[in-house]
C-alpha cells in the first residue's frame, strides 16, 4: 500500500502504530483468546483498561485531582445538550461566545431545550482588513449571574482557533473537540471541558469530558440518565455498557501519545506542522487564508484558491499525489487541511511541495 496522508477533520486519520497494534491483537487481546470488544466492561481486564486510560489522560492533560474524567456515549454534539440539561436548572443563565459554526449551533441546542431567555449570546468573531479575528470580551465588567461561559477555543469548521486564555468570573464550558492534547492548557481554569473523540483521540461516538466536581453540584433539569454527568461519575463511566472499543483506541492513542513525549512535544511540532502550510499559502499569491495570524488554527488549516474553478482540479490531483480530504466544509467551501497529532510533519510537507507545484504550473498558464 502506497503512503497516503489523510487530511479528514474527521473522523480523523490515527497513529499508525495504534492501528497495526489494534489489528494484531483483534482476535486475541490481552491473551483472553477473545477481542476487547468481546468481553464484558465489568470485567477485571477491561477496568484494568479503563483505570489505566485515565491515569495516563490525567498525567497528559496535568487534571488536578477535584475533576472526574468521563468517558461518555454521543461524540461532541451530545454535550452541547448534556451542559444544558446537567447545569441549568429551570431559571438558570448560561453565556454563548460564538465564534464559528460549532459554538453556533451549541447556542441553537442550548436555545432548543433552555429556551432563548435562559441563553445569552456574544459574537467574538470581526473583520479586520477582510480577516476574521477574535477579541475576547472582558466578562468581569458583565454584572449578570451565569452558571456558566460556553465557548470553542477551536473553530474546526471555519479554521478559527483561540490561544488567548478566557478570563471569567464563572465557570468556563469549553468544546475542546478540534484541539484536545494537541497543546498544553491549564484545566484548573475549566469547569468543564469536552471533546469528541474523532478529531485527536480515537474513533467517532465517544465523548471525554473532564468536570470539576463543584459542578455537579449545581441543579440540573430531569434528563437521560445515560447522560447525567453526577450518574457517570458515580458509576465510573460505566452506568450502561460504555463504547468499549472506542475507549480501548482511546487508551491506545493516549499510550502512543506519551510515548511520543506528551501534550508538551506534540506542541512543538504542530507548531512548526502549521508554520510550514501557513507559510506555504502566504508565500504564493495563488493561495489564500482569511483568518487574522494570530487566530489561524493550528489544527484545521482553511484556504482558498485565487481562481476556485480550479477547486476540483487540485482536489483530484491532490488526491492522484495521495493527499486525501482535503475539501472545505460545505457551508465554507474552499479547502481544509486537518493536522490532528496524528499527522507526520512528512504530511505536511508533501502537501507544501504538492501545492507549491500546483501553483508554478497554473499561474504560468
Ligand atoms: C466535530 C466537532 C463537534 C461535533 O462532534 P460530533 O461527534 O459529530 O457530534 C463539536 N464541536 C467541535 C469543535 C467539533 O470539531
Amino acid at each position: 500500500m502506497s503512503r497516503i496522508y489523510n487530511f479528514c477533520a474527521g473522523p480523523a486519520m490515527l497513529p499508525a502504530a495504534v492501528m497495526q497494534k489494534a489489528q494484531q491483537e483483534l482476535l486475541d487481546w490481552n491473551g483472553l483468546g477473545v477481542s476487547v470488544m468481546e468481553i464484558s466492561h465489568r470485567s477485571k481486564e477491561f477496568i484494568a483498561l479503563a483505570e489505566q486510560a485515565e491515569v495516563n489522560l490525567r498525567q497528559l492533560m496535568n487534571i488536578p485531582n477535584h475533576y472526574h474524567v468521563l468517558f461518555m456515549h454521543g461524540g461532541g454534539r451530545s454535550q452541547f445538550s448534556n451542559v444544558v440539561n446537567n447545569f441549568l436548572g429551570e431559571h438558570g443563565r448560561a453565556l454563548y461566545l460564538v465564534s464559528g459554526q460549532w459554538s453556533k449551533s451549541a447556542v441553537e441546542e442550548a436555545q432548543k431545550l433552555a429556551g432563548e431567555a435562559q441563553i445569552d449570546v456574544l459574537n467574538i468573531v470581526t473583520k479586520l482588513d477582510g480577516l476574521n479575528q477574535v477579541t475576547l470580551p472582558d466578562l468581569h465588567s458583565i454584572k449578570k449571574d451565569y452558571r456558566y461561559v460556553h465557548y470553542c477555543s477551536n473553530e474546526t469548521v471555519d479554521g478559527i482557533e483561540i490561544f488567548d486564555e478566557l478570563d471569567s468570573p464563572w465557570p468556563i464550558v469549553a468544546d475542546l473537540s478540534s484541539t484536545i492534547m494537541s497543546r498544553e492548557i491549564d484545566v484548573s481554569r475549566y469547569g468543564l471541558i469536552y471533546a469528541g473523540a474523532q478529531k485527536n483521540i480515537g474513533p467517532s461516538g465517544l465523548s471525554i469530558v473532564i468536570v470539576r466536581d463543584d459542578m455537579l453540584k449545581l441543579a440540573s433539569l430531569p434528563q437521560s440518565s445515560v447522560m447525567d454527568y453526577r450518574i457517570a461519575a458515580e458509576n465510573g463511566s460505566m452506568f450502561n455498557t460504555p463504547p468499549t472499543f472506542a475507549w480501548y483506541l482511546a487508551a491506545e492513542v493516549f499510550r502512543w501519545l506519551k510515548a511520543q513525549g506528551g501534550v508538551e512535544a506534540m506542541a512543538k511540532i504542530n507548531q512548526q506542522k502549521a508554520q510550514l502550510l501557513y507559510a506555504c499559502i502566504d508565500d504564493n499569491s495563488f493561495y489564500c487564508n482569511g483568518v487574522a495570524k494570530q487566530n489561524r488554527s493550528q489544527m484545521n488549516v482553511t484556504f482558498q484558491l485565487a481562481d476556485d474553478s480550479l477547486d476540483s482540479t487540485f482536489l483530484a490531483e491532490a488526491e492522484r499525489a495521495g493527499l486525501v480530504a482535503l475539501k472545505g466544509h460545505r457551508i465554507v467551501g474552499g479547502m481544509r487541511a486537518s493536522l490532528y497529532n496524528a499527522m507526520p510533519i512528512e504530511g505536511v510537507q508533501a502537501l507544501v511541495d504538492f501545492m507549491n507545484a500546483f501553483a508554478a504550473k497554473h499561474k504560468a498558464n
